[in-house]
C-alpha cells in the first residue's frame, strides 16, 4: 500500500529558483524593421528538492532555452537563477546535468567506458569510479551490456546510459530535454517506469521538457504548460497521483484531457479540422496504451 505523503517532494526547500528571468534573441543584424525576439519575459518558477517538474509546449516557446539557461549553456539573459539560494555561478556545474534528446554518447567508447567519462575528468579515484558505474549501470538494467558499444545498443538502451552518464555525477539537478521524443511507444512506457523507479530511489530534482502532454503527467509532480505568445508560463497544474506511481493510472489521462481542453490553441492551429486528432497526429498526446 502506497504512503499518501510519497508522491510529494519529500522537502519543502526550494531547490531551484528561476527570478524574473528575460532572455531574448536580438533583431537580425542591419534590418531595422524586426524586432528583437523575446523568448522568456519576466518568468518566475520554484522547484523543489525532489520534485519532479515538467514543462510541456508547443514546438519554439522556449522549453529548451529555459533548461539551457539553467545548464549554464547560455549565460546572455536577466533576471537570476539560484540553487539552493545561492546565485548559479557560484554552483558547480555538475550540480546540473542535462541529458538530450540523442543521449550525445561517445560511439568509440563502451556503456561502462561513457559513464565513467565524466567520473575520470572529475578525478574521481578508480575504485570509486567502477563502483558507481557499476551501480548505475543497475539502476538502468543494463548489466549485461556494460562492456557493449553504443552502436550494438537499442535506442533506448543508449538513453539509459545516457541517464546513468547523468546519474553517476550525482548532479542536484537532472535536466532532461525531450529524452524519450525518438523512441517507440513501447519503449518510451518502458522507460517512464524506469525513470520513475530511479525518482524514487533517488530523489532527485529533475527537471524535464517534453511536447507531449500525456507524457508530463505520467511523470511530473508538477506540468508547467508554456506558451509562445505570453513568452512565459500559462498554466501550471498539479499531478495529483500517488507514487509509486503506475503509468496506467487512469487519473493520468483525465489530468492529460483537462491539461490539453485549457491549452488547446497552444497546440493547434485554430484551422485544425478535428483537434483531438490533430493533438495525436503531433504526438502531443501520443497515447500511453493502445486500447
Ligand atoms: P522549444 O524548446 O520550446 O521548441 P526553443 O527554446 O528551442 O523552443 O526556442 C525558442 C525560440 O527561440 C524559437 O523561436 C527559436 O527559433 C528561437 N531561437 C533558439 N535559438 C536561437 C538562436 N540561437 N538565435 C535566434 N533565435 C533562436
Amino acid at each position: 500500500m502506497s504512503d499518501p505523503k510519497a508522491h510529494r517532494p519529500s522537502s519543502e526547500k526550494v531547490m531551484l529558483r528561476l527570478k524574473n528571468i528575460h532572455k531574448e534573441y536580438n533583431k537580425d543584424n542591419g534590418n531595422e524593421s524586426l524586432s528583437n525576439h523575446i523568448i522568456l519575459n519576466k518568468l518566475n518558477l520554484d522547484i523543489k528538492e525532489g520534485e519532479f517538474v515538467t514543462i510541456v509546449g508547443p514546438s519554439g516557446c522556449g522549453k529548451s532555452t529555459l533548461l539551457n539557461l539553467v545548464a549554464s549553456m547560455d549565460t546572455h539573459y536577466t533576471g537570476e537563477i539560484l540553487i539552493n539560494g545561492k546565485p548559479i555561478y557560484e554552483s558547480p556545474n555538475t550540480d546540473r546535468v542535462v541529458v538530450f534528446q540523442e543521449g550525445a554518447l561517445f560511439p568509440w567508447l563502451t556503456a561502462y567506458k561513457n559513464i565513467e567519462f565524466g567520473l575520470k575528468i572529475a578525478k574521481v579515484p578508480k575504485a570509486k569510479r567502477r563502483e558507481s558505474v557499476m551501480r548505475h549501470i543497475r539502476m538502468v538494467q543494463l548489466t549485461s551490456f556494460t562492456h557493449a558499444f553504443i552502436h550494438q545498443l537499442s535506442g533506448g538502451m543508449k538513453q539509459r546510459v545516457a541517464i546513468a552518464r547523468a546519474l553517476a555525477l550525482n548532479p542536484k539537478i537532472l535536466l532532461m530535454d525531450e529524452p524519450f521524443a525518438a523512441l517507440d511507444v513501447q519503449t518510451r512506457k518502458m522507460l517512464y517506469n524506469q525513470l520513475l523507479t530511479i525518482h524514487q530511489e533517488t530523489n532527485k530534482t529533475i527537471l524535464f521538457v517534453t511536447h507531449n502532454i500525456n507524457e508530463a503527467v505520467a511523470l511530473g509532480d508538477r506540468v508547467i504548460v508554456m506558451s509562445p505568445k505570453l513568452a512565459n508560463i500559462k498554466k501550471e497544474f498539479t499531478v495529483d497521483i500517488p507514487r509509486p506511481r503506475k503509468i496506467d493510472h487512469p487519473l493520468i489521462d483525465s489530468i492529460t484531457k483537462e491539461i490539453v481542453a485549457e491549452s488547446e490553441e497552444l497546440f493547434v492551429s485554430t484551422t485544425a479540422p478535428e483537434s483531438d486528432n490533430a493533438l495525436q497526429e503531433h504526438n502531443f498526446v501520443a497515447p500511453m496504451t493502445t486500447h
